[in-house]
């Protein structure tokens, strides 16, 4: 991936920053700072409690994490994933995410494979079994 100094990066998705503080709002909670990043990760409420209804844990936008539970290990490294990815790609992260998630759905999502692996989600041999095992090929 594209290597942005954090301070470049920072300035470049400060918009998507904006749309988190205000999705962050909605939780109706007070944030944290941890790792450089304003989290909203302590109660189910407002937008987590309906993010869980959807089946959805976490969200990043920008350098915040909005979460329906506390942000730490795996997670974390997940989500910090993603504010990588935001640094590169900036204002064009949310179309871009958006416009792969229609060919791709959200397993298959190419971003969220990358943060999946990055956080010890998953290793390269594991998808590229679950990619043979899928085409028929092993
Ligand atoms: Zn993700």
């Amino acid at each position: 991936m594209l290597c942005v100094p954090v301070w470049l990066g920072f300035i470049w998705t400060s918009p998507n920053t904006l749309i988190g503080l205000l999705a962050g709002l909605l939780t109706f909670q007070r944030p944290s700072v941890r790792a450089g990043l304003l989290l909203f990760d302590r109660t189910p409420r407002g937008l987590t409690w309906l993010m869980l209804r959807a089946d959805r844990v976490a969200v990043t936008i920008g350098f915040v994490i909005v979460s329906a539970r506390p942000v730490e290990g795996q997670l974390l490294a997940h989500e910090r994933h993603h504010v990588r990815q935001y640094c590169a790609w900036g204002p064009l992260f949310i179309p871009v995410y958006l416009l792969l998630a229609i060919p791709y759905g959200y397993r298959r999502h190419p971003m969220e494979l990358a943060a999946q692996r990055a956080a010890g989600e998953i290793s390269d041999q594991a998808r590229v079994r679950t990619a043979s095992r899928r085409s028929g090929r092993r």
